[in-house]
């Protein structure tokens, strides 16, 4: 199943749910999501490990092959989304993505480095390798986060190629979608999703990099989640990183991944991070029915974890040489 028809098929599942009974209770659910979080967690620390939200499976092949060669997580990390940011056929990131319901494609893009430093850039048209850029960003300016036009002026002063981003299929899909324009942000889910990745390296330095085109027929001049350090992505190398994917509005709203870092530096596993900050969400109310939110997240001792509102996220796992994509627990079993 390739993962558009996942996600699609994620979707269903989520719109059956939203028909049925109550939901249960954080309580239950912690309960019950026990198990997954040892599925998800590794008891002895690995030598490196690369994690990655949904089945992006060659991007984070790539960062893990790279760690074993002792390079740095964050060298690691931006080359191994810029598989997918260069994958024609993944519509949520890079060249080939979803536009934006003008028909621009806009890329949104964080890094954040083990010594706590963070770059972004945000709506960002005609470059491909966004994570990239904002590392330049992070790196090579006095700032953290350029937008638009500047950023992608910066990035041709950096070397970046100017690139279309809009491919004939994904014009397609747009101009499909045009006869319609029917937007529902709350209920599509099929239409969001995103890479991020978080590595520790073989000197047990950890770093964290995330990149998306954001929601598919977004209005222009939406940002989301993705490139905004604290909700998208956060880094602490003292203690451990987390990376959201799903409807950015939610995350921004409870600051997801610096929620889950600092549950982490108080004692909790990743996995029950995970699922706390997943639980500010939902105990907002119902509206959680029609909208996935997820997050994974990684610890120093390299156990990780994963946790979604509805069932069909999964997070790849690549760890001392073997890649594995891991099916998340979740929330919705109503
Ligand atoms: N979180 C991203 C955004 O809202 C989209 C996604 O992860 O699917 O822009």
């Amino acid at each position: 199943m390739n993962r558009r028809k996942f996600i699609q098929n994620t979707a269903l599942t989520g719109a059956g749910i939203a028909t049925g009974v109550s939901a249960i209770s954080c309580k239950e659910a912690n309960t019950t999501s026990t198990k997954a979080s040892n599925t998800a967690t590794t008891l002895s620390k690995p030598n490196y490990i690369s994690i990655s939200t949904w089945d992006t499976e060659s991007a984070n092949t790539a960062s893990g092959e790279l760690l074993a060669k002792g390079k740095p997580a964050l060298d690691a990390i931006i080359d191994g989304v810029a598989v997918e940011e260069a994958n024609e056929e993944n519509t949520t990131v890079g060249i080939g993505a979803t536009p934006d319901r003008e028909g621009n494609v806009t890329l949104d893009a964080c890094v954040m480095s083990p010594d706590g430093d963070y770059g972004a850039v945000v709506a960002v048209e005609n470059i491909v390798h966004v994570a990239a850029l904002a590392r330049k960003v992070m790196e090579d300016t006095p700032h953290v986060i350029m937008a638009s036009k500047g950023a992608e002026e910066f990035a041709y002063t950096q070397g970046f190629k100017k690139q279309k981003l809009l491919t004939p299929a994904s014009e397609k899909a747009w101009k499909e979608w045009l006869k319609t324009s029917n937007y529902q942000p709350a209920i599509n889910v099929e239409n969001h999703d995103t890479i991020g990745m978080l590595a520790m390296d073989t000197s047990g330095e950890i770093a964290g990099v995330c990149t998306t085109s954001g929601l598919g027929y977004k209005m222009k001049g939406r940002v989301g989640d993705s490139p905004i350090i604290g909700s998208g992505l956060f880094v602490d190398n003292e203690v451990g990183a987390a990376v959201a994917t799903g409807m950015g509005e939610e995350v921004l709203k409870t600051v997801g991944s610096f929620l889950v870092v600092e549950l982490m530096r108080n004692g909790m596993s990743p996995q029950k991070a995970c699922e706390e900050a997943i639980h500010r969400i939902v105990k907002k109310g119902d509206r959680y029915k029609d909208f996935q939110v997820a997050y994974i997240a990684m610890n120093k001792n390299g156990e990780t974890g994963s946790y979604a509102i509805h069932d069909g996220f999964t997070m790849m796992k690549y760890q001392d040489g073997k890649s594995e994509n891991i099916k998340s627990d979740y929330f919705n079993k109503s």
